[in-house]
């Protein structure tokens, strides 16, 4: 017998139906012991989140307004749930518990984790397993910063003692026991944690999605699923904006060699997709993925003799850091180097910064461009493979795309190029055409 710490989502538990599908998943397998949940998500495209809810209570209590209206949405959703599911728990109570806390001081973290309580509550009853409230065992320090020692001890100690739990998501306690959040989404990082604390064969995060697709749907129609994909390769296309799962969820797992599996509540049969550290057996496409974002500005500084002037790349770094911008890229050739930035972390500081470089740099010229989009094509099969940059610009030369920008990482595990804005769209598509079979 294996051990399967098990994640759902919000929309995986948004209402009752949804959680007779999670009952079932758990009932198929054994193995599942631990189960982490989020707070009810959206149920049809108009609906609110429940955690959205509970903040929306909390800034009525900033500004003198009554919460008590919204809060009896939340109640009456949880109380249908009860109903719907057919359990006897002390919702009601749990309910009224909150609502009385709902004064002046409550904090922002206190109320929005009490969706995934009053969930875990829920979701313990329907598959008869124990309620651990992860408060006290998740821990954080008064700043707030959490403590993965602290921590994965506490959380091991408690769980060995309950052979079949639900934990509650996205919380913990500062030492005192003050309620402290993860940032949005965070529940993926509780299960991590339960996962790595009882030491679990694999961690399946279950959502609303069958893993991770080659490319964004939306752009390259019938995208195939990727089976496996390593952590390394995950981490490339998420910069590039393929999320499913949030970041900081990767690390406690991969430390522990654990694997993850995202996988589909609507989909149960579908096998997902895989996250390890070992690559893909065989993979007949070479490439494991293409992700792109749009948005990116290239300032490219000219000057003669540039390679000889030593600190000159130094000093440019330092302008961007005093402007507290950070750079995404940094293309350099013999006279020239290029930055490039995204333009929502440029703001409005571009005029400032052209200033800056001008009077401190002395460049011959400064180009700034500012439709730049960035694609990224990752995949370990890449490695020392000979022909696979042919295959790509050739596909990209076949559809008319004037690449901008190329840079490939020594690991070789990655292209990005950059292309215009406008033609991000054809890029992506020619390019997966080009190695999807
Ligand atoms: N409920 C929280 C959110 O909406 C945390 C989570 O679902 O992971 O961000």
């Amino acid at each position: 017998m294996g051990i399967k710490v098990v994640k759902f989502g919000g929309s995986s538990v948004a209402d009752a139906i949804q959680l007779q599908k999670v009952k079932k998943i758990i009932e198929a397998d054994p193995d599942r012991k631990y189960v982490v949940v989020s707070a009810p998500g959206k149920r049809f495209d108009d609906d609110s989140k429940i955690t959205d809810l509970l903040y929306l209570c909390k800034s009525h209590v900033d500004n003198n307004l009554t919460p008590l209206h919204v809060f009896q949405v939340i109640s009456d959703r949880y109380r249908m749930m009860e109903l719907n599911l057919g359990v006897k728990t002390n919702i009601d109570q749990a309910l009224e518990e909150i609502r009385s806390n709902l004064k002046p001081g409550v904090t922002a973290d206190y109320i929005a984790s009490r969706g995934e309580y009053l969930c875990g509550i829920l979701t313990a009853a329907v598959l008869g397993y124990d309620f651990v409230d992860p408060a006290g065992l998740i821990c954080f320090d008064e700043r707030g910063r959490y403590l993965p020692d602290q921590t994965d001890s506490r959380l091991s100690a408690e769980l060995a003692k309950h052979e079949r739990a639900v934990i509650p998501g996205f919380y913990g306690s500062t030492m005192d026991g003050s309620i402290k959040t993860f940032t949005r989404g965070g529940s993926d990082i509780t299960g991590s944690l339960v996962a790595k604390a009882v030491n679990a064969d694999i961690y399946e995060n279950w959502t609303d999605v069958s893993g991770f697709l080659m490319a964004d749907p939306r752009i390259v129609e019938g995208a195939k699923p990727i089976k496996n994909i390593t952590y390394k390769e995950l981490r490339e296309l998420s910069y590039m904006g393929a999320s499913v799962l949030h970041e900081d969820a990767v690390f406690p797992v991969r430390e522990s060699n654990i694997p993850i599996n995202i996988r589909n509540t609507n989909e149960p049969d579908n096998p997902g997709t895989v996250i390890s550290d070992t690559p893909a057996e065989s993979n007949e496409n070479i490439i494991t993925g293409i992700a792109g974002r749009k948005d990116f500005a290239v300032i490219t500084l000219y000057k003669n003799m540039m390679n000889a002037e030593v600190g000159f790349v130094k000093r440019l770094l330092t302008i961007l850091e005093n402007n507290g911008i950070p750079f995404e890229h940094l293309p350099t050739g013999i006279d020239t180097v290029s930055v490039i930035l995204s333009r929502k972390e440029l703001g409005g500081k571009l005029q400032d910064l052209l200033e800056d470089i001008e009077r401190r740099l002395t460049p011959d010229s400064v180009e700034v461009y500012q439709d730049l989009a960035l694609i990224a094509t990752v995949g370990v099969g890449m490695t020392r493979r000979p022909g696979v940059c042919a295959k790509l610009f050739g596909s990209l030369n076949d559809a008319g795309v004037n690449v901008r920008m190329i840079d490939q990482g020594s690991s070789e595990m990655n292209i990005i190029i950059g292309v215009d804005n406008g033609s991000f769209e054809t890029a992506i598509s020619a390019i997966y055409n080009a190695f999807v079979k």
